[in-house]
């Protein structure tokens, strides 16, 4: 029997779905049931009808999964798999905004832990930041953790007085723009497609910045045959496979996330197996809180 075979088995036997995210390995896309970004795979965790869910990404997608669906067992193929940025505010960072503005909104990025989430008044991802921030009441917005993504939302929303955190993606931030810029000149009609969570001197080059997701619709309903790719590499998988007839140039430092690659077929099998590395939240106040937020997300995106 092959891997995926048996990771078919066991999905039957276990009553089981896969989810995984668009960073991590072609194999573990290949057999998941649901590939997307972060804000596609939080609504899609919701209602699913299988008791486990085995969630092939970081922890504080686990976590999601988990405060969204907590009669559910939720399965991390690797505990260690984790977002450095997911960690990147203290708490004085949010008590101190909030003492010196009073209508202060504190907008969290999805790639967060839960207890940052249980700080925040509402969660936010890449694909509906813009639209949720716009939308709410408050004038002064705390957006934590990734300052890059505050800064490209505050653009969009100039509105609204923002207050930033030192927070970033080591992934997206050490794209230089300089690799960009010579991909350009190598590949004149290329279109450059960027994620927000890179730097200002990158999106600066962009064509089109958006989500993961964003990145792929461009790509699949655009007329362009060549573009350039300003994201994690393992989002290759799904564009090649969205337009088979288009070439995908990435940076010559190739943006990896060794957590997300830290996801093995192995690894899904194993957990399947003998249940390991479940998520456990403590369903206390603070894991309230943390729920509301993207609760809150999910009502506000609609
Ligand atoms: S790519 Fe960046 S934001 Fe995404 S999980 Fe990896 S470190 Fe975190």
């Amino acid at each position: 029997m092959t891997k995926q075979e048996e990771i078919q088995k066991l999905k039957d036997e276990k009553d089981a779905v896969i989810l995984a995210h668009y960073y991590v390995r072609p194999e573990v896309q290949e057999i998941a049931d649901y590939v997307g970004d972060s804000y596609f795979l939080s609504k899609k965790a919701v209602g699913l009808p299988q008791r486990t869910i085995v969630f092939c990404g970081v922890s504080f997608m686990g976590e999601s999964a988990k405060l969204l669906n907590p009669s559910k067992t939720v399965l991390m193929p690797d505990a260690e798999a984790d977002c450095p940025m997911a960690h990147m505010v203290v708490r004085e960072t949010i008590e101190k905004a909030r003492a010196q503005y009073e209508d202060l909104a504190v907008v969290c990025y999805i790639n967060s832990t839960a207890e940052i989430k249980s700080w925040s008044d509402v969660c936010v991802t890449s694909a509906n930041a813009v639209q949720i921030v716009r939308n709410l009441p408050n004038q002064n917005i705390l957006f934590i953790p990734d300052r890059n993504l505050a800064h490209y939302v505050a653009e969009q929303v100039p509105e609204k007085q923002f207050v930033l955190n030192e927070g970033y993606c080591p992934i997206h931030e050490n794209m230089r723009a300089a690799e960009i810029q010579k991909l350009k000149k190598q590949h004149p009609s290329a279109r450059v497609l960027a994620h927000p969570e890179c730097s200002q001197e990158v999106l600066a080059l962009a064509d089109y910045i958006g989500s993961t997701s964003g990145i792929i619709q461009y790509a699949e309903e655009s007329l362009d045959k060549e573009f350039i790719i300003g994201t994690e590499s393992g989002v290759q998988y799904a564009l090649q496979r969205a337009r088979r007839d288009a070439v995908f140039y990435f940076p010559e430092t190739e943006p990896v996330c060794t957590d997300m690659k830290r996801i093995t077929l192995d690894k899904i099998i194993e957990v399947m197996k003998h249940g390991g590395n479940e998520v456990c939240m403590d369903n206390g106040q603070a894991d309230e809180a943390a729920k509301q937020t993207l609760t809150k997300m999910l009502e506000l995106a609609k």
